[in-house]
């Protein structure tokens, strides 16, 4: 039989992204399309389902060669109804039938699933987890994703909120707002806004000084990436700031392996991308913090399928709903 392709499809509040899948896990085309909000997001299906006909036309191949449709959604999922619930971003107000709108546009089996899940997913089908049934992955981005695999199945929690690492609390008093309602969720340190938020706190006081403060001073603002690339080039304060994100990340991802004891941690998403010199003091954090049987058998890593880990992850749905 012919190979048979699987549809993964990671949506975004801006971009929708889309790829065509083997049965490894291997991208064989990918391509991304603009998110389509207005018309309170009645038009984000339609496109989906007409981007993938006129792919399928621009390689020449067959709707047949497909056999369905993974997809990564943000915000709460009723997994038994395929309904997203109020996601503000996407234009959908009320709980939208994301499963049954896009399996009646394109007559494909369609199987959704949270971001954070499919991230997750796609590291333990072909990235830094491979092979790994138990695994964590945390998606370090413009706020802090989650994923926790237990024996290959995601773990959802009685109401899907398991796996909302971004929200478990580093600083019992005293923390920084969240977006979620509470003060001092991990989020509010670990994420690239956090990591703005913990140096533009730093860098008008007077002693302030060097490689970051000379950034600070001549575009008013720094990145994430300011901060880690001064750190790298042994910046003072730039080295603090990255401690002190990697002191939060270490305590509780220790935390995370106590309570789990994965085979592995996957550290993904932008703020990941600072690489060694993050990996490195979260290690020595956790390693701190950690219960020795579970410090000496979980190890940490650094997501290796960047953007692609959500089409990744949301083709495998399909895979292991067809038990392919
Ligand atoms: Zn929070």
């Amino acid at each position: 039989m012919a190979e048979q392709w699987i549809v993964g499809v990671d949506l975004g509040g801006t971009t929708t992204k889309l790829a065509f899948i083997n049965m490894n896990g291997e991208i064989l085309h990918k391509w991304e399309i603009p998110t389509d909000n207005s018309n309170e997001g009645q038009n984000i299906t339609t496109n989906i389902s007409n981007t993938i006909d006129q792919k399928l036309v621009e390689l020449k191949e067959q709707k047949s060669k497909l056999i369905g449709i993974g997809m990564g959604a943000p915000g709460p999922i009723n997994y038994e109804t395929g309904v997203v619930l109020n996601v503000v971003n996407l234009g959908w107000k009320d709980n939208f039938p994301l499963q049954e709108s896009l399996h009646s546009l394109t007559e494909l089996p369609v199987v959704i699933e949270n971001d954070a899940n499919c991230a997750a997913l796609g590291e333990m089908w072909n990235g830094a987890g491979k092979g790994a049934r138990d695994l964590v992955c945390v998606t370090l981005g413009t706020g802090v994703g989650g994923g926790v695999i237990a024996n290959g199945n995601i773990v959802r929690g009685i109401n899907g909120a398991a796996g909302e690492i971004g929200h478990i609390t580093s600083i019992p008093f005293g923390g920084a707002p969240c977006n979620c309602g509470k003060s001092g969720c991990l989020e509010t340190i670990a994420s690239a806004t956090g990591i703005v938020r913990l140096a533009e706190n730093e860098l008008p006081k007077a002693e302030a000084k060097g490689q970051l403060a000379v950034i600070f001073a001549e575009n008013g603002k720094v990145t994430a990436k300011d901060v880690f690339d001064s750190a790298r080039n042994g910046d003072e304060l730039a080295k603090k700031l990255l401690d002190e994100v990697a002191f939060h990340l270490g305590f509780v991802l220790a935390n995370i392996a106590n309570t789990v004891n994965p085979e592995m941690i996957v550290l993904g998403g932008g703020v990941s991308r600072a690489g060694d010199i993050l990996l490195d003091s979260v290690k020595v954090n956790f390693s701190m913090f950690a219960f020795s049987a579970a410090r000496d058998s979980t190890n940490l890593a650094l997501a290796t399928l960047g953007n692609d880990a959500g089409v990744i992850g949301a083709a495998w749905l399909i895979k292991n709903k067809l038990n392919l």
